[in-house]
């Protein structure tokens, strides 16, 4: 066995051997756009280049003389497009989403003024994290923690596919998603943006998001599709604090592992570009990390695509982070590490810093010319040359009923059944129910943050023609059947200030005594990013004591949790005898419910992360095994006890499933192999139903202590009454290494265990081997 130091100089040199290697690019080039970029990219000036590294928020662009209606001020977008060169700009103006007719006046106003000036078009970008975001009237989605919910690849890909459409009918190209940090932190503050905690789910989805974003290819983007943006690269969700942009210290190791699965698995989908962390690791700011910007993703993947930087991450640097003296320290930093494109975002300083560095020869002229060409190529890649703007009657599908159907089924698809006791669900038509609870009637709640406006405040008067939970159940059962109190209720802006006082409680209690089944929704109002960070997991006393207030009547009660990560809610689930986790189901949530809870649609969702029981027992299910004790073997006993609400992977429906037959095709297998899993499972229960089928490892014993067990494949299965089906999975053995303490990849001999339900099975790895290159 090598010294661990020899074991050290070895893997350098591989690594060094790696670099002279010729590296499959991540996207394909393409000749004639490699021509067009170089061409272009020769015939620009330093301001020119410098210039389409810059972007600012359209309200830098704002024409404050212009009460009802954002203008656009034209001598602004003179003055940033003649002096400073200005190549691209983001968000929606006044933080609120706007008409198709705006954004068409708007991009039309920029684009025009681009191209005359600069000969090079304006490449925009918004928001569109679950649908249409800032554009009115367009189709809004549950938001990811939701999709991933589904186990449902082809959901995430049409509603990707749909809001791509929607976005373009805007002349937008651009939008800053899909969000792929993993959210693995129950008290951070972004959960809900993420496709749940585990990296191959993450990874799975993202790549579904990726071909509905851009199509299948991203040499040559639709009419009816734009640029995807990865984001935040990476490890943004497990800050050590559980607060949003504070330090997060992960190795470079399990960085590898987990948190850049999701990339590596995008970008080699052809995913155009990326957007970095605000946070810092290890003390090391990502926007100022070489390591992760230019050698993780430029060199290893020979990634050709374009980074940019979050909201105003370069002044951070100095401003916040304290690791530059100044501003254009900062610059220097940043496009030194590997930035592209610096998302400033109000000031075009950047421009003239940028240039004073280069002719310092403190950022070297070559840096330049590798960002701008990856921006120009971009541009190139989305057609903006030959098409700067679209024509919004080419989009006619907009808001319309197909896509509004999509997203119904998918916020039916992504509501999880946690709890049915005695069959309380479905509840017969009838029957007496009362809904109440702050989230009952709202629909900020349903969206959360990233919906209509950044923090989602006025999602009540803009999605005023959507449903409600209570509206929906009032056309579900009708008017006379649902009864209504608040028990609380939520106030204003800020997210987390709630009022509830006794009189409330006694109208709940009241009023479930005339029910036949009470419905009691809580979770939280909508937040987005900093503002949403929390100090207390429980769900808030005054909501929990909706529950017991509804209790003291002694009817069943059906929790309705309706929330972007899991608030602890231990006390009270003994009181309910149903519980449903809506998590953001989006516009049509309310309406999913109903049908959900009457019967008319089937519950067919499965948690994308591990619900907590304890704020003190915060983990994800990929655990290590000495945090997996059970019992207390007495005083002196430290191991960690993990106990959880509700397991990654847990859900039932109204029917139930049979597992047998596991099997897998070779007893021993080597690194090389692939391996064929598979499993019957069978509807025995009396209505139909679809089962997320989740296939799970376990590597028995390994040199770094083993992840309890980890989500190798995924598929969603629909089985009527009796049917069975068996699913089958094909794998790398790859899919099994693990990197070791020093960041290699490697499988060893050994047994592995597959699970799949009740289901489980073992084989052995014959021998170990270890990869030299670092990504497999
Ligand atoms: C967020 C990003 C977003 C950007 C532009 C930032 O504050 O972290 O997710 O894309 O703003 O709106």
């Amino acid at each position: 066995m090598l010294m661990p130091s020899l074991l050290g100089a070895a893997l350098l040199l591989a690594s060094c051997a790696q670099k002279e290697q010729a590296v499959t690019p991540a996207i394909a080039a393409d000749a004639d756009i490699e021509a067009q970029t170089a061409k272009i990219v020769a015939g620009l000036t330093l301001e020119e280049k410098i210039g389409q590294m810059c972007q600012l928020t359209i309200g830098v662009l704002e024409d404050w003389g212009s009460k009802e209606e954002f203008k656009v001020n034209t001598e602004a977008l003179d003055k940033l497009i003649d002096e400073y060169k200005v190549g691209s700009f983001l968000n929606t103006p006044r933080n609120v989403c706007q008409t198709l007719d705006k954004w068409q006046e708007i991009i039309t106003t920029i684009q025009q003024k681009s191209i005359a000036s600069l000969g090079i078009p304006t490449v925009y970008g918004v928001d569109q994290i679950h649908g249409g975001t800032y554009t009115l009237g367009a189709t809004l989605f549950p938001q990811n923690i939701n999709m991933a919910a589904s186990f449902n690849r082809d959901l995430v890909r049409t509603s990707c596919e749909i809001s791509a459409y929607e976005t373009k009918a805007a002349s937008i190209p651009w939008s800053f998603a899909p969000v792929l940090d993993l959210g693995r932190d129950a008290r951070w503050s972004r959960q809900w943006e993420n496709f749940g905690e585990d990296p191959l789910l993450n990874a799975e989805m993202g790549v579904e998001a990726i071909r509905g974003f851009q199509g299948d290819d991203p040499n040559h983007i639709g009419k009816y599709n734009v640029a995807a943006c990865l984001k935040h690269y990476m490890g943004y969700g497990v800050p050590a604090s559980g607060k949003d942009r504070t330090p997060s210290h992960i190795t470079d190791s399990e960085m590898r592992e987990k948190f850049f699965a999701p990339y590596l698995a995008t970008l080699r989908a052809g995913a155009l570009s990326v957007m970095v962390n605000s946070g810092n690791n290890n003390g090391v700011p990502f926007h100022a990390s070489y390591k992760y910007l230019t050698q993780w993703i430029k060199e290893e993947l020979n990634w050709d695509g374009v980074i940019v930087t979050d909201w105003a991450d370069i002044a951070n640097l100095f401003s916040r982070d304290h690791v530059a003296a100044d501003k254009k320290d900062a610059i220097r930093m940043a496009i030194n590490a590997g930035i592209d494109m610096s998302m400033d975002p109000y000031d075009a300083d950047f421009c003239t810093l940028l240039k004073e560095l280069v002719e310092e020869g403190k950022v070297p002229m070559s840096r330049i010319d590798d960002a701008v060409s990856r921006i120009i190529r971009m541009k190139i890649r989305l057609g903006l040359f030959d098409t700067p703007t679209w024509d919004k009657a080419d989009y006619p599908k907009y808001g319309s009923e197909e896509f509004a159907a999509v997203a119904l089924q998918a916020a039916e698809e992504a509501e999880v059944l946690l709890k049915n006791n005695a069959a309380v669900l479905p509840i017969a038509q009838g029957k007496k129910i009362l809904v109440c609870g702050p989230n009952a009637n709202t629909i900020r709640g349903l969206n959360g943050g990233w919906s209509y406006t950044w923090q989602g405040q006025q999602g009540d008067v803009i999605g005023e023609r959507y449903n409600t939970i209570l509206e929906a159940m009032r056309n579900e059962y009708g008017e006379s059947a649902i009864l209504y109190a608040e028990g609380s209720r939520y106030m204003g802006d800020q997210w987390d200030a709630e009022y509830g006082d006794e009189s409330m409680l006694a109208e709940v209690t009241a009023k479930a005594r005339q029910a036949d089944v009470v419905m009691v929704c809580v979770g939280e109002n909508s937040y987005c990013e900093t503002p949403g960070n929390l100090n207390e997991l429980d769900l808030p006393q005054c909501q929990q004591d909706i529950v017991r207030a509804a209790a003291k009547a002694g009817k069943p009660i059906v929790l309705v949790l309706n929330e972007g990560r899991p608030r602890i809610v231990r006390d009270i689930e003994p009181l309910c005898d149903a519980v449903i986790d809506i998590f953001l189901p989006g516009n049509y949530g309310g309406d999913a419910l109903a049908r959900l809870v009457s019967g008319k649609a089937n519950f067919s969702a499965k948690m994308p992360i591990s619900y907590p029981k304890y704020g003190q027992s915060l983990t994800t299910y990929d655990y290590k095994p000495c945090e997996q004790t059970d019992v207390m073997e007495g005083a002196y006993n430290y191991d960690a006890v993990v106990s959880q609400q509700w397991a990654f992977g847990y859900g039932i429906s109204y029917t139930t499933f049979a597992y047998n037959n596991l099997t897998i095709d070779k007893g021993t297998f080597t690194a090389n192999d692939s391996l064929t899993v598979s499993v019957d499972v069978t509807n025995t229960g009396a209505v139909a139903g679809k089962e997320p089928v989740l296939l799970f490892s376990s590597d028995l014993v390994a040199t770094c202590t083993p992840d309890n067990r980890r989500l190798r494949a995924f598929d969603k299965v629909s089985l009527e009454p009796g049917e069975t089906k068996t699913v089958t999975f094909h794998l790398p053995a790859s899919a099994l290494a693990f990197t070791d303490d020093y960041g290699q990849w490697v499988i060893e001999e050994g047994d592995f265990r597959f699970q799949a339900g009740n289901q489980t099975i073992l084989t052995k790895c014959s021998e170990t081997y270890r990869w030299t290159t670092p990504n497999i």
